[in-house]
């Protein structure tokens, strides 16, 4: 084996990869870009690099550095995880040019699936099952249209250089294509520098299967069973589940002796990922195959016991597959969630930000945090918005469910908008549970999955106003501790008050509606009666740093308080609120309302679709922002007429920019 590999990527993958490394007794050398220089892979790491510049072009992309820091350190082999470099064909040649190991397929593998276009040819060819589509040379829109009407509305145009979910539109009748496909050829471009499509069918109700594929270098290729990723957002996986559940054994083989042929036809090697749209009727199609590890590994490594990157490196290093087909098991059910800085409520859009607070549930045999990221990381604009990856496993998928449930409520991050409550609402859906999925899922329970915000309860404000009084009991003992006087009346704050009355009052705002509240505080002789709204509750409580163990009305409640950007954040298990503190000297509060006309994120401009003076109506697209190389449409909040356009096309804009100026009509 290896006695050194260097890892070409960043974040929980490469984390995930020094530890197995690391269980091998490999060496681990990382790379990291100005933006990492503090992050969790590099102390993890026997050594690190510095390579470049925060943006990944300038550093996780730079095959000549990577690959002289390769040579430089004595490293035999490269991992590359998965994104960046990990399907890069030309870098794999390079590695090998260099007598260096690339973990991965061979060059030609990766180069033919490297296009959608040319994998489908290929897969054609090795009778492998296909969406009916066009995935030929001929760009023209005339040609793509009419290709489009022979296979019916609605298509997708996909492309054919693309990957996670970018660069794909739903066309669902001839009216829109153009436009769909002038903004598809523009995000292609912009994003794989390559603005090729091809158009398929569209089906409306699969599910998205796919199989797990191990090959070596003596012709023997294996499959891992299969992993259902049919819950999506943006035609990008949130949830994933091992195995598929109701697929008959025969469909189960069937798909993954289809898998297997697919990796054969193209003399495959290592861990390869075989997708197929999966259709009501049992009929199947190849979609793509993925020539890396994927994100969704975990999943397989829970239902196998087996570690897939262990067998990468098992594989890289010429040795034969350590298991035969016959004697790899299936065993229990096993889910992943993925844990974003993202805002489920506009439209899943990227979140910035650090961390200021960060717990996570207990890991054991079957709960496993997968992450680059701790507690006081920043989560840039440069990378995947990807905090972590919470994977779990119990003997059958209720249970496994139920355990999903169960840690994700242990799950707490505080600093920046996550998805957390959003998994949480996904794991506990009813459609979910009973097994009624598909990738159209998040639209259609898109009521039950985004609910009208209630608002915050009686509760959580008792708890907040008994934390800011026992943080003054904390702060007064302190004082009295190096005051002259100690015992002196002023420093207590069991209510004696000079002059004032027994009791207080403290207001609160509800951060999401800005409603103001106000809580009640009677001082009794031992603790506090607090009255929120109609509710009023006895309590104590003790704070340990920002632990606050409560007693409200005889009810213990153990809750952890974080302060932050002048909110207080109250997380009890399988809850988190944000309120604003105004305090008892009625300071005003500022709320910054977002009319819905500014930069969500900075970007660049790519179309204005207005002029000033124009009339425009609620919801209709003023603009194309793109950010993070994803195209964002902002569109009017109200009727009116545009009194003024800030920017032009081609402008970068700072997040929370204003961009346009809308007069809202009166009626
Ligand atoms: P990417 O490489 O960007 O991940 P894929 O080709 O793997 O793109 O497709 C991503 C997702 O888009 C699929 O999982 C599926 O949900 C959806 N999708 C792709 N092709 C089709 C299709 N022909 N009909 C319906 N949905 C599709």
């Amino acid at each position: 084996m290896f006695d050194k590999i260097l890892i070409a990527n960043r974040g929980e993958i490469a984390c995930r990869i020094i530890s197995t490394a690391r269980r091998l007794g490999i060496q681990t050398i990382a790379v990291y870009s100005e933006a990492d220089s503090n992050s969790k892979h590099v102390s993890m790491a026997d050594e690190a690099w510095c390579i470049g510049k925060p943006a990944a072009a300038e550093s996780y992309l730079k095959t000549d550095k990577i690959l002289d820091i390769a040579l430089k350190s004595g490293a035999k082999a490269i991992h590359p995880g998965y994104g960046f470099l990990s399907e890069n064909a030309s870098f794999a040649k390079s590695c090998f040019d260099n007598d260096l190991i690339f973990i991965g397929p061979p060059v030609n593998a990766i180069e033919a699936m490297g296009s959608k276009s040319s994998a489908k040819e290929i897969m054609t060819e090795a009778n492998v099952p296909l969406v009916p589509g066009y995935h030929g040379d001929d760009q023209s829109v005339e040609n793509l249209l009419d290709a489009s009407k022979k296979i019916g509305f609605p298509v997708l145009l996909k492309a054919t250089a693309g990957g996670g979910g970018k660069g794909m539109r739903i066309v669902e009748s001839e009216d829109e294509f153009a436009e769909a496909l002038a903004s598809c050829k523009r995000e292609a471009k912009a994003s794989f520098s390559d603005d090729e499509v091809l158009v398929e069918k569209y089906l409306t109700q699969p599910r998205h299967i796919e199989i797990q594929v191990f090959s070596d270098n003596f012709g023997d290729t294996v499959h891992l069973f299969e992993r259902d990723c049919s819950v999506q957002r943006r035609h990008q996986k949130i949830i994933e589940e091992a195995p598929a559940f109701g697929l008959s054994d025969e469909i189960r083989t069937k798909i993954a002796n289809v898998a297997i042929k697919a990796a054969d036809a193209i003399g495959y090697s290592g861990a390869g990922t075989v997708e197929f749209l999966y259709d009501q009727d049992g009929s199947f199609y190849f979609m793509e195959m993925n020539t890396r590890l994927q994100v969704e590994h975990p999943v397989t490594e829970m239902i196998t016991g087996l570690d897939l990157v262990e067998w990468q490196l098992i594989v890289a290093n010429n040795q034969p597959l350590p298991l035969q087909q016959h004697q790899i098991r299936c065993h229990g059910h096993a889910f992943e969630v993925r844990i974003y800085a993202e805002d489920p409520d506009q439209d899943f859009l990227p979140a910035t930000g650090t961390i200021v607070h960060l717990n996570t549930p207990e890991q054991s045999l079957n709960v496993r945090v997968d992450t680059g990221i701790r507690q006081g990381d920043e989560v840039s604009i440069y990378y995947d918005p990807m905090i972590a990856k919470l994977i779990v496993w119990e003997r059958d998928r209720d249970t496994a469910l139920a355990r999903l449930r169960g840690t994700l409520a242990d799950y707490q991050v505080v600093g920046l908008t996550t998805n957390l409550k959003f998994l949480s609402a996904l794991a506990a859906n009813e459609a979910f549970n009973m097994q009624q999925i598909d990738t159209s899922f998040i639209e259609k329970q898109q009521q039950s999955l985004f609910s009208e915000k209630a608002p915050i309860s009686d509760e959580s404000i008792a708890l907040a106003a008994l934390y800011i009084l026992q943080s003054r009991v904390t702060q007064s003992h302190l004082n009295a501790s190096v005051s002259n006087d100690p015992f002196s009346p002023w420093h207590q704050v069991t209510g004696w008050r000079n002059n004032e009355k027994n009791s207080h009052q403290l207001e609160f705002i509800d951060t999401e509606s800005a409603a103001p509240i106000t809580a009640r505080i009677h001082f009794e002789k031992s603790g506090y009666s607090i009255e929120v709204n109609n509710a009023s509750y006895t309590a104590t409580g003790k704070l340990d740093n920002k632990q606050l163990s409560a007693n409200l009305s005889g009810r213990r409640i153990d809750a952890q308080v974080i302060e932050y950007n002048d909110q207080l954040h109250i997380l009890t298990h399988g809850k988190s609120v944000a309120l604003g503190f105004i305090n008892d000297d009625h300071q005003a509060y500022s709320n910054d309302e977002s009319s819905g006309l500014i930069a969500p994120m900075p970007g660049t401009v790519i179309s204005i679709n207005v002029k000033v003076g124009d009339k425009v109506t609620q919801s209709q697209p003023l603009l194309i922002l793109e950010a993070m190389k994803m195209e964002h449409t902002i569109s009017a909040p109200y009727n009116g007429v545009i009194s003024e356009i800030l920017y032009q096309a081609g402008d970068m804009v700072e997040d929370g920019a204003e961009l346009v100026i809308i007069l809202e009509d009166e009626a």
